[in-house]
């Protein structure tokens, strides 16, 4: 009774797992490939993995990723981690999507652990996305795990389907952004903010 329903669950899991690569197959049939010519024997099976990880945001458990990392400290002044690199793939293109982000928060008695930031922006980033909503998202996720008195992420980032196709313009980026509580309320938070992130104060690593 125990081992048989877990036997019964695995199968299709299985069959899942093998079903990307077996879809990749076709796909580069497809685009006209030969996909038995030595190059592209493992390529099914490599695309696979690498779509898995690309969204394996999906499966990023938020509390495993916090768990242990909330201090209580009297701390009143903002806290920025700027410069955040993120891949992530366009939801209407399956194509990539990249850049850095820049998150603050002005803590209310609580801070977090500075590496947890770029890990919940991974969270999400590894998923399919749209720019607006990945920065609305780790803006929110802060928001609820911390309960500052206030969020404020900007995004800055390329997306490959305007660079190789469409309008095929290969520097214009997009910049978005996402403030809450004290960052949208007052303006000395918010210039306080973008002037530690501008590009004048950037340190050139
Ligand atoms: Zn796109």
């Amino acid at each position: 009774m125990k081992t048989k329903p877990s036997t019964v669950k695995m199968m299709p899991a299985k069959q899942d797992d093998d079903s990307i690569a077996a879809l990749m197959e076709q796909i580069l049939r497809k685009i006209g490939e030969d996909p038995s010519r030595p190059g592209l024997l493992r390529t099914p099976h490599r695309a696979d993995k690498a779509l898995r990880f690309l969204t394996s945001g999906y499966e990023t458990d938020l509390a495993s990723i916090v768990n242990g990392a909330l201090f209580q400290e009297k701390c009143d002044e903002m806290v920025v981690v700027k410069d955040i690199e993120f891949y992530s793939m366009c939801e209407h293109h399956l194509l990539p999507f990249y850049g850095t982000m820049h998150v603050a928060y002005l803590p209310d008695k609580q801070l977090i652990g500075l590496s947890k930031i770029p890990r919940i922006v991974d969270m999400f980033a590894r998923r399919l996305q749209l720019q607006e909503r990945l920065t609305q998202q780790v803006a929110e996720t802060l928001q609820q795990v911390l309960k500052p008195k206030g969020v404020g992420v900007i995004c800055e980032a390329r997306h490959f389907c305007m660079m190789m196709r469409g309008v095929q313009k290969q520097h214009s980026g997009a910049v978005t952004s996402a403030m809450m509580g004290a960052f949208r309320d007052r303006k000395a938070s918010r210039d306080e903010f973008l002037s530690l992130v501008s590009r004048d104060n950037r340190s050139s690593y």
